[in-house]
């Protein structure tokens, strides 16, 4: 079982560990803005389905939005940075 073919990596909202194509990579700037991973500093993961979650049910996003308050120690309007991320990303 340790033949891992593809890198798994863990959602930091639902904890699952899922292969790297099926995530987003985010870093927090500075704590501050939520901006797609750049290649340095610190990064996280967060799950394709766990991002439609919370665009459509009030309690995922919620649930997101706590997740991100945590990772990046700050409050701020992550999820509206994220919708901004998502448009251009995809
Ligand atoms: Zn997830």
């Amino acid at each position: 079982m340790a033949c891992l073919e593809k890198p798994l990596r863990m959602c930091v909202v639902c904890r699952s560990k899922i292969s790297q194509k099926q995530l987003l990579r985010l870093q927090c700037d500075e704590n501050k803005k939520l901006v797609p991973f750049r290649n340095y500093g610190r990064s996280f993961y967060i799950c394709n389905e766990c991002i439609n979650n919370a665009l459509t049910e009030n309690k995922n996003k919620k649930k997101l939005e706590q997740t991100l308050f945590r990772v990046c120690k700050n409050k701020d309007e992550y999820i509206i940075q994220l919708k901004e991320i998502l448009t251009h990303v995809r």
